[in-house]
């Protein structure tokens, strides 16, 4: 079968999505709009239409670069073109490319999550609760035992509280498949791109986080 997908763009040389250098497909199409959101372009559904054989083309391509990291599905939400990425691990698997996924843990595709080699969830604590569907997707990951980083972009002044951060204490304590826990700084790197798309940018108001804020967020979480 030649499958199809709509992606935005393929970065090769990404260190911060995962172990080692990486290539990472961004695929388009979201069922959020997170305020902090890095790649608004690729909330359209719209994409590139990209046949299965010709990406795999072209990451083999980068194979010797990418040895002692992988490949990162990214965007997007990837698991809105969940039976692609499927397909997309499976064939680079055939090729001994390492393949994780980058989630909002919103749809949990059982067959998508036994093939990858691993979940990097962010969860969305931001505005005070996290959707339910995270849950039943870190079940899922726990039932097929597959590894899992949980992510969480830390805003200063927004979800660096107490009471957000125990949210995502309960979640990690919660689950012996979170492997590893990432507090990444927010950045308003992304403001042209929504200057660019003519959306305003959400998070705006808010400043931007740094080391501090995030050793103070780990030593909370610690505690
Ligand atoms: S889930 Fe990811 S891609 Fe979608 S809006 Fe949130 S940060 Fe952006």
């Amino acid at each position: 079968m030649n499958y199809k997908a709509r992606i935005d763009s393929v970065y090769n040389g990404s260190a911060v999505d995962g172990k080692g250098l990486r290539c990472v497909v961004f695929f388009t199409g979201c069922n959020m709009r997170c305020g902090f959101c890095h790649n608004p372009e690729t909330w359209t559904e719209m994409g590139n239409e990209t046949d299965l054989s010709d990406l795999v083309r072209k990451i083999k391509r980068y194979k010797n670069y990418i040895k002692n990291g992988g490949v990162t599905l990214s965007g997007g939400e990837p698991f809105l073109q969940a039976e692609f990425c499927a397909a997309l691990v499976n064939a680079l698997h055939v090729e001994g490319i390492n393949s994780i996924i980058e989630t909002n843990g919103l749809i949990a595709d059982e067959a998508l999550i036994e093939a990858c080699d691993g979940i990097r969830l962010d969860v969305k604590n931001q505005d005070g609760r996290v959707d339910k569907r995270v849950y039943d997707f870190l079940d899922k990951c726990e039932e097929l035992g597959k590894e899992v980083t949980l992510t969480n972009v830390l805003v200063p002044a927004l979800n660096d509280t107490p009471l957000k951060l125990n949210i995502i204490k309960d979640i990690k304590n919660r689950y012996s498949c979170i492997k590893e826990l990432k507090l990444l700084a927010f950045r308003k790197l992304c403001t042209s791109k929504y200057e660019r798309l003519g959306i305003p940018f959400p998070y705006e108001k808010y400043e931007e986080g740094g080391k501090k804020d995030l050793d103070k967020a780990y030593a909370f979480l610690q505690e």
